[in-house]
Protein backbone atom coordinates (compact mmCIF):
# COMPACT_ATOMS: atom_id res chain seq x y z
CA UNK A 1 0.00 0.00 0.00
CA UNK A 2 2.50 2.55 0.70
CA UNK A 3 5.04 1.39 -2.41
CA UNK A 4 2.05 2.04 -4.02
CA UNK A 5 1.33 5.48 -2.92
CA UNK A 6 4.84 6.47 -3.45
CA UNK A 7 4.87 5.17 -6.84
CA UNK A 8 1.44 7.86 -7.33
CA UNK A 9 3.51 10.69 -5.31
CA UNK A 10 6.18 9.99 -7.40
CA UNK A 11 4.08 10.05 -10.84
CA UNK A 12 2.49 13.08 -9.94
CA UNK A 13 5.53 14.90 -9.02
CA UNK A 14 6.77 13.95 -12.38
CA UNK A 15 4.10 15.15 -13.85
CA UNK A 16 3.93 18.73 -12.74
CA UNK A 17 7.43 19.18 -13.36
CA UNK A 18 6.77 18.06 -17.16
CA UNK A 19 4.06 20.15 -17.07
CA UNK A 20 5.95 22.89 -15.64
CA UNK A 21 9.25 22.05 -18.34
CA UNK A 22 6.46 22.48 -20.85
CA UNK A 23 4.88 25.71 -19.90
CA UNK A 24 8.14 27.08 -19.61
CA UNK A 25 9.52 25.85 -23.14
CA UNK A 26 6.16 27.01 -24.69
CA UNK A 27 6.53 30.59 -23.23
CA UNK A 28 10.13 30.68 -24.56
CA UNK A 29 9.03 29.70 -28.40
CA UNK A 30 6.49 32.53 -28.06
CA UNK A 31 8.23 34.95 -26.53
CA UNK A 32 10.64 35.28 -29.82
CA UNK A 33 7.34 35.93 -31.69
CA UNK A 34 5.94 38.03 -29.26
CA UNK A 35 8.00 41.37 -29.79
CA UNK A 36 7.48 40.83 -33.81
CA UNK A 37 4.34 40.71 -33.15
CA UNK A 38 3.83 43.57 -30.84
CA UNK A 39 2.44 41.55 -27.94
CA UNK A 40 4.67 43.28 -25.52
CA UNK A 41 2.74 46.19 -23.83
CA UNK A 42 3.96 49.09 -22.05
CA UNK A 43 1.58 49.87 -19.08
CA UNK A 44 2.38 53.22 -16.99
CA UNK A 45 1.73 53.85 -12.75
CA UNK A 46 1.40 57.17 -11.75
CA UNK A 47 4.00 58.73 -9.13
CA UNK A 48 2.16 61.12 -6.89
CA UNK A 49 3.55 64.67 -5.50
CA UNK A 50 2.83 63.52 -1.47
CA UNK A 51 2.31 67.03 -0.45
CA UNK A 52 0.34 68.34 -3.31
CA UNK A 53 -1.19 65.39 -4.51
CA UNK A 54 -0.23 66.35 -8.20
CA UNK A 55 0.68 63.24 -10.70
CA UNK A 56 4.45 64.01 -11.58
CA UNK A 57 5.58 60.92 -13.03
CA UNK A 58 4.72 57.42 -14.40
CA UNK A 59 6.72 54.73 -14.28
CA UNK A 60 7.20 52.31 -17.43
CA UNK A 61 5.81 48.35 -16.49
CA UNK A 62 5.85 45.47 -19.32
CA UNK A 63 3.11 42.70 -19.85
CA UNK A 64 2.68 40.22 -21.94
CA UNK A 65 -0.79 40.21 -24.10
CA UNK A 66 -0.77 36.63 -24.83
CA UNK A 67 -3.25 35.37 -27.47
CA UNK A 68 -3.85 32.00 -25.49
CA UNK A 69 -3.00 33.14 -22.04
CA UNK A 70 -3.94 36.73 -21.53
CA UNK A 71 -1.85 39.56 -20.14
CA UNK A 72 1.08 37.77 -18.45
CA UNK A 73 3.01 39.35 -15.90
CA UNK A 74 6.37 40.26 -16.01
CA UNK A 75 7.45 37.76 -12.66
CA UNK A 76 6.26 35.26 -14.91
CA UNK A 77 8.07 35.73 -18.13
CA UNK A 78 11.07 38.55 -17.01
CA UNK A 79 13.08 34.79 -15.79
CA UNK A 80 12.43 32.84 -19.22
CA UNK A 81 13.41 36.36 -20.93
CA UNK A 82 16.50 36.43 -19.32
CA UNK A 83 17.07 32.37 -19.90
CA UNK A 84 17.03 33.34 -23.59
CA UNK A 85 18.64 35.86 -23.59
CA UNK A 86 15.82 38.04 -24.44
CA UNK A 87 15.31 40.63 -21.63
CA UNK A 88 18.04 42.97 -22.72
CA UNK A 89 15.82 43.15 -26.38
CA UNK A 90 12.78 43.67 -24.13
CA UNK A 91 14.86 46.40 -21.92
CA UNK A 92 15.20 47.85 -25.23
CA UNK A 93 12.23 47.69 -26.73
CA UNK A 94 9.89 49.66 -22.93
CA UNK A 95 12.82 52.29 -23.12
CA UNK A 96 11.79 53.24 -26.22
CA UNK A 97 8.16 53.31 -25.89
CA UNK A 98 8.40 54.72 -22.99
CA UNK A 99 10.22 57.55 -24.09
CA UNK A 100 8.10 58.03 -27.20
CA UNK A 101 5.40 58.13 -24.99
CA UNK A 102 6.47 61.13 -22.64
CA UNK A 103 7.43 63.04 -25.80
CA UNK A 104 3.43 62.51 -26.71
CA UNK A 105 2.64 63.24 -23.27
CA UNK A 106 4.75 66.58 -22.73
CA UNK A 107 3.39 67.38 -25.89
CA UNK A 108 -0.05 67.48 -25.12
CA UNK A 109 0.71 69.84 -22.26
CA UNK A 110 0.74 67.21 -19.36
CA UNK A 111 3.35 68.82 -16.38
CA UNK A 112 5.00 65.38 -15.95
CA UNK A 113 8.54 65.45 -14.52
CA UNK A 114 9.68 62.59 -16.09
CA UNK A 115 9.13 58.66 -16.82
CA UNK A 116 11.19 56.14 -14.81
CA UNK A 117 11.98 52.97 -16.47
CA UNK A 118 13.02 49.95 -15.43
CA UNK A 119 16.52 48.48 -16.24
CA UNK A 120 18.19 45.02 -15.49
CA UNK A 121 21.48 44.28 -14.57
CA UNK A 122 21.90 42.75 -18.08
CA UNK A 123 20.84 45.59 -19.74
CA UNK A 124 23.40 47.89 -17.31
CA UNK A 125 26.45 45.71 -17.73
CA UNK A 126 26.19 45.97 -21.95
CA UNK A 127 28.76 48.22 -23.33
CA UNK A 128 25.89 49.65 -25.57
CA UNK A 129 23.94 50.89 -22.53
CA UNK A 130 25.25 54.09 -23.14
CA UNK A 131 24.13 54.80 -26.93
CA UNK A 132 21.03 52.86 -26.64
CA UNK A 133 19.40 55.43 -24.31
CA UNK A 134 20.47 57.88 -26.40
CA UNK A 135 19.76 56.93 -29.18
CA UNK A 136 15.98 56.15 -27.67
CA UNK A 137 16.03 60.03 -26.71
CA UNK A 138 17.12 61.23 -29.79
CA UNK A 139 14.34 58.59 -31.73
CA UNK A 140 11.60 60.66 -29.81
CA UNK A 141 12.88 63.89 -29.05
CA UNK A 142 13.17 63.82 -25.39
CA UNK A 143 15.11 65.29 -23.42
CA UNK A 144 17.50 63.32 -21.34
CA UNK A 145 16.11 65.15 -17.74
CA UNK A 146 12.32 63.52 -18.75
CA UNK A 147 13.63 59.68 -18.02
CA UNK A 148 14.75 58.06 -15.04
CA UNK A 149 16.35 54.80 -14.83
CA UNK A 150 15.27 52.51 -11.97
CA UNK A 151 18.33 49.78 -11.15
CA UNK A 152 17.05 47.58 -8.02
CA UNK A 153 19.24 47.60 -5.27
CA UNK A 154 20.31 43.60 -5.04
CA UNK A 155 21.07 44.14 -8.68
CA UNK A 156 22.90 47.02 -8.86
CA UNK A 157 24.94 45.82 -5.65
CA UNK A 158 26.20 42.85 -7.40
CA UNK A 159 28.05 44.80 -10.55
CA UNK A 160 31.25 45.73 -10.06
CA UNK A 161 32.70 49.33 -9.82
CA UNK A 162 32.74 49.50 -13.81
CA UNK A 163 28.55 50.07 -13.67
CA UNK A 164 29.42 53.03 -11.60
CA UNK A 165 31.42 54.99 -14.62
CA UNK A 166 28.41 53.79 -16.68
CA UNK A 167 26.01 55.12 -14.27
CA UNK A 168 28.24 58.32 -14.33
CA UNK A 169 27.67 58.56 -18.17
CA UNK A 170 24.00 58.44 -18.43
CA UNK A 171 24.01 60.74 -15.15
CA UNK A 172 26.51 63.26 -17.10
CA UNK A 173 23.78 62.89 -19.97
CA UNK A 174 20.74 64.22 -17.85
CA UNK A 175 19.23 61.32 -17.23
CA UNK A 176 17.99 60.23 -13.65
CA UNK A 177 18.49 57.22 -11.58
CA UNK A 178 16.71 55.67 -9.19
CA UNK A 179 17.87 52.55 -7.00
CA UNK A 180 14.41 50.44 -6.66
CA UNK A 181 12.96 48.09 -3.96
CA UNK A 182 15.59 49.83 -1.54
CA UNK A 183 15.84 47.68 1.87
CA UNK A 184 15.70 44.18 0.42
CA UNK A 185 19.11 44.27 -1.07
CA UNK A 186 22.40 44.86 0.81
CA UNK A 187 23.85 47.92 0.06
CA UNK A 188 27.39 48.92 1.58
CA UNK A 189 26.49 52.92 2.50
CA UNK A 190 29.70 53.31 1.17
CA UNK A 191 28.63 52.31 -1.75
CA UNK A 192 25.74 54.06 -2.14
CA UNK A 193 27.20 57.36 -0.73
CA UNK A 194 29.42 56.56 -4.44
CA UNK A 195 26.66 56.02 -6.55
CA UNK A 196 25.20 58.78 -8.91
CA UNK A 197 21.45 58.52 -7.73
CA UNK A 198 18.54 61.04 -7.66
CA UNK A 199 15.85 58.57 -6.17
CA UNK A 200 15.47 55.74 -3.43
CA UNK A 201 12.53 53.74 -4.13
CA UNK A 202 11.43 52.14 -0.28
CA UNK A 203 10.25 48.83 -1.01
CA UNK A 204 6.69 47.78 -0.77
CA UNK A 205 7.69 45.32 1.80
CA UNK A 206 8.10 47.83 4.16
CA UNK A 207 5.22 49.98 3.63
CA UNK A 208 2.45 47.01 2.97
CA UNK A 209 2.36 46.89 7.35
CA UNK A 210 2.25 50.56 7.94
CA UNK A 211 0.70 51.67 10.11
CA UNK A 212 0.52 49.53 12.09
CA UNK A 213 4.25 47.67 12.18
CA UNK A 214 6.74 49.86 14.36
CA UNK A 215 9.53 48.12 13.13
CA UNK A 216 8.36 49.37 9.43
CA UNK A 217 7.74 52.49 10.31
CA UNK A 218 10.69 52.77 11.84
CA UNK A 219 12.58 51.59 8.80
CA UNK A 220 10.74 53.83 6.72
CA UNK A 221 11.45 56.87 8.20
CA UNK A 222 15.29 55.83 8.64
CA UNK A 223 15.33 55.38 4.89
CA UNK A 224 13.77 58.75 4.33
CA UNK A 225 16.08 60.15 6.52
CA UNK A 226 19.01 58.74 4.88
CA UNK A 227 18.03 60.01 1.33
CA UNK A 228 17.02 63.37 2.64
CA UNK A 229 20.80 63.38 3.79
CA UNK A 230 22.15 62.05 0.73
CA UNK A 231 20.29 64.83 -1.44
CA UNK A 232 18.05 62.07 -3.07
CA UNK A 233 14.31 62.21 -3.68
CA UNK A 234 12.31 59.47 -2.13
CA UNK A 235 9.20 57.89 -3.59
CA UNK A 236 7.34 54.94 -1.15
CA UNK A 237 6.01 51.91 -3.71
CA UNK A 238 2.98 49.68 -2.88
CA UNK A 239 0.67 52.71 -1.22
CA UNK A 240 -2.90 51.22 -0.53
CA UNK A 241 -4.37 52.99 2.10
CA UNK A 242 -5.21 56.59 2.74
CA UNK A 243 -3.85 55.60 6.36
CA UNK A 244 -0.13 54.43 4.74
CA UNK A 245 -0.31 57.88 2.31
CA UNK A 246 -1.20 59.66 5.72
CA UNK A 247 1.61 58.52 7.86
CA UNK A 248 4.12 58.56 4.79
CA UNK A 249 3.44 62.21 4.46
CA UNK A 250 3.88 62.94 7.94
CA UNK A 251 7.30 61.39 7.56
CA UNK A 252 8.00 63.65 4.79
CA UNK A 253 8.35 61.56 2.42
CA UNK A 254 8.24 63.51 -1.36
CA UNK A 255 6.15 60.56 -3.62
CA UNK A 256 4.04 58.08 -3.57
CA UNK A 257 2.75 55.06 -5.96
CA UNK A 258 0.60 52.78 -5.42
CA UNK A 259 -2.64 50.99 -5.97
CA UNK A 260 -4.53 54.13 -3.24
CA UNK A 261 -3.97 56.53 -6.68
CA UNK A 262 -4.12 53.97 -9.33
CA UNK A 263 -3.09 50.83 -11.07
CA UNK A 264 -0.60 50.10 -13.84
CA UNK A 265 -2.97 51.11 -17.23
CA UNK A 266 -2.22 50.26 -20.23
CA UNK A 267 -1.59 53.69 -22.53
CA UNK A 268 -5.38 54.84 -23.72
CA UNK A 269 -6.15 54.26 -19.85
CA UNK A 270 -3.66 56.06 -18.31
CA UNK A 271 -4.22 58.92 -20.65
CA UNK A 272 -7.67 59.59 -20.17
CA UNK A 273 -7.02 59.50 -16.67
CA UNK A 274 -3.85 62.03 -16.69
CA UNK A 275 -6.64 64.54 -19.13
CA UNK A 276 -8.79 64.42 -16.29
CA UNK A 277 -6.05 65.09 -13.39
CA UNK A 278 -4.95 68.11 -15.50
CA UNK A 279 -7.90 69.22 -16.71
CA UNK A 280 -8.44 72.14 -14.49
CA UNK A 281 -4.69 73.70 -15.02
CA UNK A 282 -4.97 72.48 -18.69
CA UNK A 283 -8.40 74.82 -19.57
P1 LIG B 1 8.99 47.24 -9.66
O1 LIG B 1 9.82 48.00 -10.63
O2 LIG B 1 9.35 47.33 -8.23
O3 LIG B 1 7.51 47.74 -9.94
C1 LIG B 1 6.52 47.84 -8.96
C2 LIG B 1 5.61 46.64 -8.95
O4 LIG B 1 4.69 46.76 -7.88
C3 LIG B 1 4.77 46.50 -10.22
O5 LIG B 1 4.55 45.13 -10.46
C4 LIG B 1 3.47 47.18 -9.80
O6 LIG B 1 2.35 46.75 -10.55
C5 LIG B 1 3.36 46.71 -8.37
N1 LIG B 1 2.55 47.62 -7.56
C6 LIG B 1 2.44 48.95 -7.68
N2 LIG B 1 1.63 49.46 -6.73
C7 LIG B 1 1.21 48.41 -5.98
C8 LIG B 1 0.34 48.29 -4.83
O7 LIG B 1 -0.20 49.26 -4.32
N3 LIG B 1 0.17 47.04 -4.32
C9 LIG B 1 0.76 45.93 -4.88
N4 LIG B 1 0.52 44.74 -4.33
N5 LIG B 1 1.58 46.02 -5.97
C10 LIG B 1 1.81 47.23 -6.49
P2 LIG B 1 4.68 44.51 -11.92
O8 LIG B 1 4.18 45.49 -12.93
O9 LIG B 1 4.10 43.16 -11.89
O10 LIG B 1 6.25 44.43 -12.11
C11 LIG B 1 7.04 43.58 -11.31
C12 LIG B 1 8.51 43.84 -11.52
O11 LIG B 1 8.91 43.47 -12.85
C13 LIG B 1 8.90 45.31 -11.42
O12 LIG B 1 8.99 45.67 -10.05
C14 LIG B 1 10.23 45.31 -12.13
O13 LIG B 1 11.25 44.88 -11.28
C15 LIG B 1 10.01 44.27 -13.21
N6 LIG B 1 9.75 44.94 -14.50
C16 LIG B 1 8.60 45.43 -14.99
N7 LIG B 1 8.78 45.97 -16.23
C17 LIG B 1 10.10 45.81 -16.52
C18 LIG B 1 10.92 46.15 -17.67
O14 LIG B 1 10.49 46.74 -18.67
N8 LIG B 1 12.24 45.78 -17.59
C19 LIG B 1 12.76 45.15 -16.50
N9 LIG B 1 14.06 44.82 -16.53
N10 LIG B 1 12.03 44.83 -15.43
C20 LIG B 1 10.72 45.16 -15.43
MG1 LIG C 1 10.54 49.81 -10.77
MG1 LIG D 1 10.12 48.41 -6.89
MG1 LIG E 1 9.51 45.30 -6.90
Amino acid sequence: QAKQNGRNTYAFYTQALTNNARLQMSLQADLHRAIKLHQLQVFYQPQIDMHSGRVIALEALVRWQHPQRGLIPPAEFLPVAQHVGLLIPIDEYVLQQACLQMRQWLDAGYPLTCVAVNMSGSTLERGDVVSNVKKALAGANLPAAHLELELTESEIMQQDDRCIDTLDALRGMGVRLSIDDFGTGYSSLLRLKRLPVDTLKIDRGFINDLPGSANDSAISRAIIALGQSLQMSIVAEGIETQAQHDLLREMKCDVGQGYLYSKPQDVTTITAYLLDHFSAELK
